[in-house]
């Protein structure tokens, strides 16, 4: 597996796979310790993974480091993704217990509650965008839980996959409650397969949630899945225009436009439109492009060369069919993998910017006529995952939430991630839900206990 630093495409490592026997061992032995740890106190647990936010803050410079240097965010991100991991940790260590306590039921039995019980070793498949964050999120409430972790990581950053498993071993845990497994997709059918996994989540695109689902279902296994979006950011007319241009432009550049809850599709009423191509495009110009590991840099590059040419596909494909580009729509030449801030507008149903998930700095602005327009077009997705919604009227805003058809609805804010909210989508972003009392919830046995 190779390590690539994608702001200049040299290689800084190389780590060898695991082979087939090699992975089995290590389920073997996280069985074996799995046993145990289900029985380990929340107390006990709680110590333990407050030492791993612990080790995560000591280590947050070369932590941030190494995420920048195998996916190429910039330095100021990643330090704020190892912070946000260490913050889920703490998290969890102090509420966990509380959300898996017994849930008494009155019913016509003397005694009838609901005890969550782990269910036993969980794979985690996930991506390269956000390479702790996405593990940790699943990680803390599943080793809460009393459950074993098995990562099988993005193959573009081997360093970060490997850099989580000792994560674990230095705060204390047991040597093989989380393991990582240096493996291609080709293997994952054998380790759903095994009877020691009990369930899998996936973090990633369609078509990798797609496959590991029907591989769980054809074993009965339980899977979560967050899968792309394409989000929409709604401006209404009486929307605070510069605070809205302002968060458009945070929330498309986000880790360079690479994030599943990015805005995407900015839908702006008519009258807004003229002031708000205007500002954004003025805002997106203004961003600094370049090294990741430079402190000034706003924008650094794609994780790997095959992102940058899809980018390219969807940009010049929507270009063609009528978007009209306001600022970039090229790749930058030179060494890494850089694209130009991009701005079009225009942008039309059956166009791939509308249609499909951009997964890189490139707005699309749709005119809609009104508030209703609005809402269809939003709606007009596969995806659900987030959506953004700009309006001074907070009750108009509280009624339309409701028709828009996403895991989640932020109104004059951001769409985010919050160790304290439940994240997940609807359609094809996926189902199931991370983070707060329902994520910890997925990969547990919710028991009924009876007694006469
Ligand atoms: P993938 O979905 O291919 O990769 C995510 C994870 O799934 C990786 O660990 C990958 O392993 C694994 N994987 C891929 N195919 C399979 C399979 N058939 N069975 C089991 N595991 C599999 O994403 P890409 O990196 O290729 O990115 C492509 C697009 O996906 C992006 O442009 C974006 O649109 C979307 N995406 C969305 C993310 C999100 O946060 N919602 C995150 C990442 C991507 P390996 O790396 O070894 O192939």
């Amino acid at each position: 597996m190779k390590a690539v630093n994608p702001a200049n495409n040299r290689l800084i490592k190389e780590y060898p796979e695991h082979e087939m026997a090699e992975v089995k061992h290590i389920i073997n032995l996280a069985q074996e310790e799995y046993h145990a740890w289900r029985r380990v106190s929340f107390v006990q647990r709680a110590a333990l993974m407050k030492n791993a936010a612990h080790v995560l803050r000591k280590n947050k410079e070369k932590l941030a480091f190494l995420i920048t240097q195998e996916m190429g965010k910039i330095i100021r991100e990643s330090r704020a993704e190892v912070e946000k991991c260490a913050w889920v940790c703490d998290y969890y260590a102090e509420n966990a217990e509380r959300f898996l306590t017994a849930e008494i039921i009155e019913t016509d039995a003397g005694e009838s509650y609901v005890s969550f019980e782990p269910l036993g070793i969980v794979l985690a498949v996930m991506p390269w965008n956000f390479p702790f964050w996405q593990v940790f999120r699943f990680a803390a409430p599943a080793l809460m839980a009393g459950n074993a972790g098995l990562l099988k990581h993005a193959s573009n950053v081997p360093g970060c996959a490997l850099a989580i498993e000792k994560i674990f071993k230095e705060a204390g845990f047991p040597e093989n409650i989380f393991r990582t497994l240096l493996i291609k997709p080709n293997l994952i059918p054998d380790v759903i397969g095994d009877r020691h996994v009990q369930a899998a989540t996936l973090t990633g695109s369609e078509p990798a949630g797609a496959a590991v689902a029907a591989l769980a279902g054809r074993e009965i296994k339980k899977t979560v899945l967050e899968l792309g979006g394409s989000d929409p950011f709604i401006v209404l007319r009486d929307a605070d225009l510069d605070k809205a241009v302002q968060t458009a432009v945070q929330a498309r550049m986000i880790n360079a436009g690479q994030s599943c809850i990015a805005a995407k599709r900015f839908i702006v009423v008519e009258d807004l439109l003229p002031a708000f191509k205007q500002k954004m495009a003025e805002k997106m110009r203004a961003l600094k492009v370049g090294d990741p590991q430079d402190e000034s840099t706003d924008v650094g590059p794609l994780a790997r060369p095959d992102l940058v040419r899809d980018l390219e596909r969807q940009v010049e494909k929507s270009i063609e069919q009528g978007a009209r580009l306001l600022l970039g729509g090229k790749a930058i030449e030179g060494p890494g993998n850089f694209y130009q801030p991009t701005v079009l507008t225009d942008v039309k149903k059956g166009m791939p910017v509308y249609e499909e998930e951009t997964f890189g700095p490139v707005a699309a602005i749709i005119p809609v006529q009104d508030e209703d327009e609005a809402i269809a077009v939003a709606n007009d997705s596969p995806f659900g995952l987030g959506a953004s919604l700009w309006t001074k009227n907070i009750e108009k805003g509280k009624t339309l939430a409701r028709e828009i058809r996403a895991g989640a609805v932020f109104i004059n804010g951001m769409v985010k991630s919050d160790p304290r909210l439940p994240f997940g989508g609807i359609k094809k972003s996926g189902y199931g839900r991370e983070l707060s009392h329902y994520g910890i919830k997925e990969f547990v046995n919710i028991k009924t206990v009876w007694v006469a």
